[in-house]
């Protein structure tokens, strides 16, 4: 038998795929995890039940294929989101980066291109592969932050045919002005190019945040995604969406696989949505939990960044991994996202959040 690496090697796998390691962050049983940005707060007892209930009303009929166009759930959507939305400006799939990938699929392609402004969610170069799709990496200033200007030029000089803005862009923690996402649609307009705002966190930003669904009248290459992944503490269920221009769902309805909704993910989203304000409860305790983590590490004489989401991005004055290490040997497991000198952590409880806390005193104690 073959070593797994030498049976790879002989399977005639696309050379674009060759030598690459999967994505994903370690999932290590440990004390306290708080490196993938989920909600760790469990899923409230109300919300169980009625997702129990859906998931059992739904399971005599898994012997047909499922609502191919999830119109209640889409209807369920819109209303959630407000801002006179309506079923045919949503869709939804197996999590936002199901929906990031249908993009790809239907915009982006072989000859085609999108734009992203690094470091920012590591999957856009993934699906931008597996899709065949050649990735272009934008800048940043020194200090993570994008101006309106700079994103506009540098869009004119690309002239992509997709742009990724990140808001609150992972892995810094900080949502962009949408005189960010107005300019780049406006720079795109030569070329057409569809402007996707990534708003996976959207719910945890600070007070007077806008989000970019206010931007979506008369812009129809503009589209907005969400996901149930974090505020809605769902992250197990696979529950993405986005809201754009009608136009935009036919387009992806052109890609999609037929029935990739299941109806038990359907019921669950539907649970979730009717019990929205019992599930995003915990927002307000995580966005106290994240506020408290900038004002410590900077106690602890760390440089965090302000943060619209549930999670902080910290400059460790320091070796990272050396800390991420040390961190993990008190059983808490932060994520190294390979920028030197920082890490990122999640907003977890309290308890969870005091544990971190002393975890970090105690290594910058020692070293
Ligand atoms: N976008 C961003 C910015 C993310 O951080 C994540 C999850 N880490 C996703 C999309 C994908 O989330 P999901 O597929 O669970 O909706």
């Amino acid at each position: 038998m073959n070593s797994r690496d030498d049976s790879l090697e002989a399977l005639p796998l696309r050379d674009d795929l060759r030598g690459l390691s999967p994505y994903g962050a370690p999932q290590l049983e440990v004390r306290v995890a708080l490196n993938t940005n989920e909600n760790t707060h469990p899923v409230p007892e109300p919300v169980v039940r009625a997702v129990t209930r859906r998931v059992t009303d739904t399971a005599a009929s898994l012997n047909r294929y499922p609502d191919r166009d999830f119109t209640n759930l889409r209807t369920a959507l819109a209303s959630y989101l407000g801002h006179e939305l309506t079923e045919d400006n949503l869709w939804a799939a197996n999590g936002s980066n199901e929906i990031l990938q249908q993009i790809l699929q239907a915009f982006g392609g072989p000859e085609r291109s999108v734009l992203s402004f690094v470091p920012t969610y590591s999957m856009y170069p993934l699906l931008a592969l597996g899709t065949g799709t050649r990735f272009i990496a934008g800048e940043r200033a020194a200090d993570f932050s994008l101006s309106a200007e700079s994103a506009a030029r540098q869009v004119g000089e690309h002239a992509p045919n997709i742009v990724f803005l990140c808001s609150p862009n992972n892995p810094t923690g900080t949502a962009l002005g949408l005189d960010v996402v107005e300019a780049v649609y406006e720079a795109g307009e030569d070329r057409n190019t569809i402007v996707v705002v990534d708003e996976a966190y959207a719910e945890f930003a600070r007070f007077g945040t806008p989000s970019a669904l206010t931007l979506l009248p008369g812009r129809p290459r503009l589209i907005v995604t969400r996901t149930m992944s974090k505020a809605f503490a769902l992250a197990g269920a696979r529950l993405g969406y986005f809201a754009a221009d009608r136009s935009v769902a036919d387009a992806i309805r052109l890609v999609r696989l037929p029935y990739h909704l299941s109806s038990v993910t359907q019921a669950t989203a539907l649970a979730a949505l009717e019990h929205h304000e019992t599930l995003l409860g915990t927002v307000e305790d995580i966005k106290l939990q994240r506020d408290r983590i900038v004002d410590e590490l900077k106690r602890l004489g760390l440089t965090p960044a302000e943060s619209d989401s549930n999670f902080v991005f910290f400059e460790c004055g320091g070796d990272a991994h050396a800390m991420w290490q040390g961190l993990l040997d008190q059983g808490v497991l932060v994520r190294d996202v390979g920028i030197p000198g920082h890490l990122r952590v999640t907003a977890g409880t309290e308890a969870e959040t005091t544990a971190f806390l002393e975890a970090v005193e105690s290594y910058l104690a020692r070293s």
